[in-house]
C-alpha cells in the first residue's frame, strides 16, 4: 500500500529542499501549452519525486541523480514517445533499475578463469566480507588494546609471510605494476637495472614494462638477445652503476625454439657476487609451484634461489584483490617501505583486508577453478546441456590473465546457437559466453556451482530473445 502523501511529508520534511527549484521550472514548462494539450496530463516533477519508488531509490542514488532521471522521464513524454499516464510507472521502473554503480556483476562462462576484462580474480566468500568490514572505521593504524598508532597493514605482512616462509618480509602495494616501480625506484634510481632483451614485456593495454621502469629515473641496461641471454652478458654489464639485476616472467608470451636464459639461482650468485641485489617479477602470484602449471614461476621457489625480492599480482593466482606483493630481504623490504614513493602507490584498506583473507582464508574461487574436478564439470555441463537444448562438447579453459599462456585447462561446455551471446551478455545475470566458431560456448568453470540455476534461467530467457 502506497503511503499517503502526508506520510511522506511527515517522514521526509525536507523532499522539496533537497529537490529545490523543480517547482518553478514545471511551471515554466507548462507555460504556454495550451489547456486541451495532453502534455497536460504529465505528473509534475515535484509530485513525482515524493513518489514511494523515489523515496526507495534515495537509499541508493543522490538526489542529484534521481532529479536527473525523473526528468529525463519527463521529458520523453513531452516529446510525446511516452503516454501521459505512463509516466509514474516508467519513472519506477526506471528507478527500481539504476544502481549507484554502473559495474555489473558477470557470469564468467567462458572458461577463462582470470579474466582481464572481469576484473581479474573473483574474491572468496571470507575475503568479500573482509572487505566489508572494512569498509567502515577499521584499526587499520590502530592497535585497539593499547590506542596507541600501529603499523599498517601488520596483518596482511604477517599473513603473507605465513603463506610464504621463504620471505623473510613482505609488503603490499596497489598493485604488480607499482611493486615493480617502487622496487626499481628504491633500490636504482639514477643508477641502471640490468635486465635481459627477452624480457622487456608488454604486460597489456599498451602497457610496456621497459617505459615503466624507465619512468622511474633508473636507467635500463638491456643485455642479450631476444632469444637468448647468457650469464656472460649480466657480468659484464655490471658495474659501479649498478643499482640491481632485474629478471622478468614474460608471463604473456613464450619463446620457443633456440633460446636461452640465466636461471634465477645462477643470475643470483652472479649478482651476489658483485653485492647486487636480484630483483624477480613472477607476475602470475603463485607462492607455491603448481603441479598443473609446471612452467609457471613461483615466490617460494624464487626465493629460495637466491632472489633477493620478488614480485607478484594479488589479482591472478593468488586470487586475491588488485594489489602488487614484494617478498624478500627484509633489509630490502624495509627500505621500499620506507621510499617516498611508497605513500603514492599505498595499498587501500579494503584491498589489505580481502589480501589477508584471501591468504588466510579457505581456497579462493581462482584456484579452486583451475584445479576444477573433470567429472563433476562434465555431470554440471551435460544437466544443462539437457536443460537447455544445447550439445555437450569438449572445451579447454585457459589462465588468463597473461597467466600460463597456451596451457589448456581441459573441461566441457554447452554449446549454442551464437546469435544467444548477446542477449546473454544483456541480461539479468549478464552471461559471458566465449564466442568461437560461430557459436556461443558456455564453459561451467568459473562460474560457481550455486549460480547453475541461475545461469540456466538466465540461458533460457536469452533463447526467448535470440
Ligand atoms: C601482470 C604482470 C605485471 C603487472 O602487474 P599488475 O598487477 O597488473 O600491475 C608485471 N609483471 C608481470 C611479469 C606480470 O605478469
Amino acid at each position: 500500500m502506497r503511503p499517503s502523501i502526508s506520510v511522506w511529508r511527515v517522514r521526509f520534511p525536507s523532499v522539496s529542499a533537497n529537490f529545490p527549484n523543480v517547482e518553478c521550472e514545471d511551471e515554466a514548462v507548462h507555460q504556454g501549452v495550451a489547456r486541451d494539450d495532453p502534455r497536460r496530463a504529465i505528473p509534475r516533477t515535484d509530485s513525482l519525486l515524493q513518489s514511494a519508488e523515489v523515496v526507495a531509490a534515495r537509499e541508493r542514488l543522490s538526489d542529484r541523480v534521481i532529479t536527473a532521471r525523473v526528468r529525463a522521464v519527463v521529458e520523453r513524454a513531452r516529446r510525446g514517445e511516452l503516454a501521459p499516464g505512463a509516466v509514474a510507472d516508467a519513472v519506477a521502473a526506471d528507478l527500481a533499475a539504476a544502481r549507484p554503480s554502473t559495474q555489473t556483476p558477470v557470469l564468467n562462462a567462458t572458461g577463462v578463469i582470470v579474466h582481464t576484462n572481469l576484473g581479474r580474480a573473483p574474491l572468496s566468500h571470507a575475503a568479500v566480507d573482509a572487505l566489508l568490514a572494512a569498509a567502515g572505521y577499521v584499526d587499520v593504524e590502530m592497535d585497539l588494546a593499547s590506542g596507541a598508532r600501529s603499523k599498517r597493514g601488520s596483518g596482511t605482512r604477517a599473513a603473507l609471510v605465513g603463506a610464504c616462509p621463504a620471505a623473510e618480509s613482505a609488503l603490499a602495494v596497489n598493485n604488480g605494476a607499482a611493486a615493480l616501480v617502487l622496487a626499481t625506484t628504491a633500490l636504482a634510481a639514477g643508477r641502471e637495472v640490468i635486465v635481459s632483451r627477452g624480457e622487456l614485456i608488454e604486460i597489456g593495454a599498451g602497457f610496456r614494462l621497459p617505459d615503466l621502469i624507465a619512468s622511474t629515473g633508473a636507467r635500463l641496461r638491456e643485455v642479450g638477445a631476444t632469444n637468448r641471454t647468457h650469464p656472460s652478458d649480466y657480468a659484464e654489464a655490471a658495474g659501479p652503476d649498478t643499482g640491481c639485476m632485474l629478471k622478468v616472467h614474460p608471463s604473456n608470451f613464450r619463446l620457443t625454439g633456440f633460446t636461452s636464459d640465466v636461471p634465477v639461482r645462477e643470475l643470483a650468485a652472479l649478482a651476489h657476487e658483485r653485492g647486487l641485489p636480484l630483483v624477480v617479477d613472477v607476475g602470475s602470484g603463485l607462492l607455491a609451484p603448481d603441479p598443473l602449471l609446471p612452467d609457471e614461476p613461483d615466490v617460494a621457489t624464487a626465493l629460495d634461489d637466491g632472489a633477493d625480492l620478488v614480485i607478484a599480482s594479488g589479482d591472478k593466482l593468488l586470487g586475491g584483490p588488485q594489489a602488487g606483493l614484494i617478498f624478500g630481504r627484509a633489509d630490502l623490504v624495509e627500505r621500499l617501505a620506507r621510499h617516498p614513493l611508497a605513500r603514492a602507490v599505498r595499498i587501500d584498506k579494503l584491498a589489505l583486508a580481502a589480501l589477508e583473507a584471501t591468504v588466510d582464508g579457505p581456497r579462493p574461487p581462482v584456484p579452486s577453478y583451475l584445479h576444477a574436478d573433470r567429472d563433476r564439470l562434465r555431470a554440471r555441463t551435460s544437466r544443462l546441456a539437457e536443460a537447455v537444448g544445447g550439445s555437450l562438447v569438449a572445451h579447454d579453459g585457459r589462465v588468463g590473465g597473461g597467466g600460463a599462456p597456451g596451457v589448456p585447462l581441459p573441461g566441457f561446455a554447452v554449446r549454442l546457437p551464437s546469435s544467444v551471446a548477446r542477449p546473454l551478455r544483456t541480461g539479468s545475470p549478464a552471461v559471458l559466453p566465449r564466442v568461437h566458431d560461430d557459436a556461443a560456448l558456455i564453459d561451467l568453470r568459473c562460474v560457481p556451482e550455486a549460480d547453475d540455476d541461475l545461469l540456466e534461467q538466465a540461458i533460457r530467457a536469452a533463447l526467448r530473445e535470440s
